[in-house]
């Protein structure tokens, strides 16, 4: 599946899931814009793809849950290649807490940067999408928004937004030649789950059909097959992979 020629936004590209993305990316040959809020680490990644593989690559800092930040990032990326084919929207983060000891700052922060985000990202795309009468976009949800998690009320709550705004953007710009679809990664071996209890993380693997957490390798196989040419009749759509954790 090559992606030559395809210039593509990685949202939360320095580490984890993003990170993955982007080299399995790269290795089809993709042109690709690597960001996160620490510049220096968005240019290092950028620097290393494009010695490793040969391609053509941009670091650019950015806060997505700043609409002004999203609207910087992708200036940047026309100013520079004219053209945007794929936004990955991945970026995100966890403030768990139950319930009733929920403040609504990790409430706030939460929504802010895991669904706000990919209203300013999409939003500011789309503009240069429906000139370029093309364009994929890829939003990042998880299996917590499809079935709830207890302790990640702020988290369900805007993973399960991005699936009902994927839909609504695969409807509204379908007609215009730009795809949407979701992807709900199940429990991924990265940083975000670290934090996590050894005890709690067996208990979730037991509960795991294939009684293993995923790889990064897993997710970044599936967005590669999404942002390709071989999905073009897709749209609108939520695919997991989460060994069979949700069906
Ligand atoms: P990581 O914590 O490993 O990486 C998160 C990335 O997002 C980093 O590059 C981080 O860089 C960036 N980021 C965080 N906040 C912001 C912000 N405000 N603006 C821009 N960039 C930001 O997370 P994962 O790789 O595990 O997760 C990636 C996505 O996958 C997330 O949307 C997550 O919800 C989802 N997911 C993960 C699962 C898992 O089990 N790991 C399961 C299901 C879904 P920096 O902090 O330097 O800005």
């Amino acid at each position: 599946m090559s992606l030559k020629n395809k210039i593509v936004i990685i949202t939360g590209s320095t580490r984890g899931i993003g990170l993955a993305i982007a080299k399995t990316f790269a290795e089809a040959g993709a042109t690709l814009i690597i960001s996160s809020r620490n510049q220096e680490k968005t240019t290092e990644i950028a620097n290393t793809l494009m010695s490793d593989y040969n391609i053509q690559s941009l670091g650019i800092a950015c806060n997505v849950s700043s609409l002004e930040s999203c609207k910087e990032l992708i200036s940047k990326c026309i100013e520079t290649y004219g053209k945007i084919d794929v936004l990955i929207n991945n970026a995100g983060i966890t403030d768990d807490n139950l319930l009733l000891r929920m403040s609504e700052d990790q409430w706030n922060n939460v929504i802010q940067t895991n669904l706000n985000s990919v209203f300013y990202m999409t939003k500011t795309v789309s503009k240069y999408m429906l000139k370029q009468k093309s364009g994929k976009i890829i939003n990042i949800t998880s299996v917590v928004g499809l079935m709830g998690n207890a302790g990640q009320a702020n988290y369900a709550a805007a993973k399960a937004g991005i699936i009902g705004l994927t839909k609504s953007i695969a409807k509204e710009l379908g007609s215009k030649g730009i795809i949407c679809n979701a992807i709900a990664p199940g429990f991924i071996d990265t940083d975000m789950i670290d934090s996590l209890p050894k005890e709690y993380i067996s208990n979730i693997i037991n509960n795991i059909p294939l009684k293993r957490l995923g790889t990064v390798k897993d997710v970044s196989d599936l967005t590669l097959f999404l942002a390709s040419e071989k999905s073009n009749y897709i749209t609108g759509q939520t695919l997991s992979v989460d060994g069979g954790m949700n069906m």
